[in-house]
């Protein structure tokens, strides 16, 4: 289905982004550079013109193929646990809104994100936004599945899984480089998932860090036409 999006980015709409980032530093996202990405992207663009009035309070919002945007706590909590530095290769699983994508642009316009859907329907919907602009050609899109990561790319300085993993998909951790970070929300009781941050070691040993718990769409095997 064809949706109707604002693509004008007025004070106003600056206006609301700029609470939205102080109730974010009030929940506790520390990271500056972090806040000011999630400041610099106009959340709206990558929502149903329906949502533009509430599109910066801190709410998750239905996109396409039964899918959500994550809230914006969720994206600037993975985008400041990822630790981005310069010239990196990030490698996204659940492009979804592609919200989340821009943001890491935006963050750190010389690293190259690639990001993989297994959504055609939103596969589709990202390559018509405003957002594919020559600002954001760092953004590489795929229509696959996740769980195989991206051989062609692989290895990644840093992996980000935007969807409820069942467990640790052990490719991901395959195309994860040494020193290279993996963010992602696994399943645990009462549908919640818990945020790790699993590093690769010299060695090739992974070392697991465990944070905050969160309620994601789930991680699902396979592509969907
Ligand atoms: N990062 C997104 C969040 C979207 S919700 C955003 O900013 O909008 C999670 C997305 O993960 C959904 O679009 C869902 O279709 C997708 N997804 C779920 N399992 C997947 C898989 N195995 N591979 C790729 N994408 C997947």
């Amino acid at each position: 289905m064809e949706r109707k999006r604002v693509f004008v980015d007025s004070p106003r709409h600056q206006g609301m982004r700029k609470k939205l980032v102080d109730e974010l530093r009030q929940k506790g996202i520390t990271n500056e550079a972090v806040l000011a990405a999630v400041q610099s992207v106009p959340r709206h663009f990558f929502l149903d013109t329906a949502f533009e009035d509430i599109a910066y309070e801190n709410r998750a919002f239905p996109i396409a193929a039964q899918q959500t945007i994550s809230h914006p706590y969720t994206v600037a909590y993975q985008t400041q646990l990822l630790e981005v530095a310069k010239f990196q290769k990030i490698l996204e699983i659940g492009t979804g809104s592609m919200y989340q994508s821009v943001v890491l642009s935006a963050l750190a316009p010389s690293a190259t994100i690639f990001t993989i859907e297994r959504q055609k329907e939103l596969f589709d919907a990202q390559s018509k936004l405003a957002f594919r602009t020559p600002k954001y050609l760092n953004i590489k899109t795929y229509y696959g599945d996740g769980f195989a990561g991206l051989k062609a790319y692989a290895p990644f300085d840093r992996i980000l899984v935007t969807a409820a993993a069942p467990f640790v998909p052990p490719t991901l951790l395959d195309q994860l480089k040494v020193g290279g970070k993996l963010v992602i929300p696994v399943d645990e009781a009462d549908q919640l998932q818990r945020m790790l941050r699993i590093t690769k070691q010299a060695d090739g040993s992974l070392s697991e860090e465990s944070f905050e718990a969160f309620s994601f769409v789930p991680m699902l095997q396979g592509k969907n036409k």
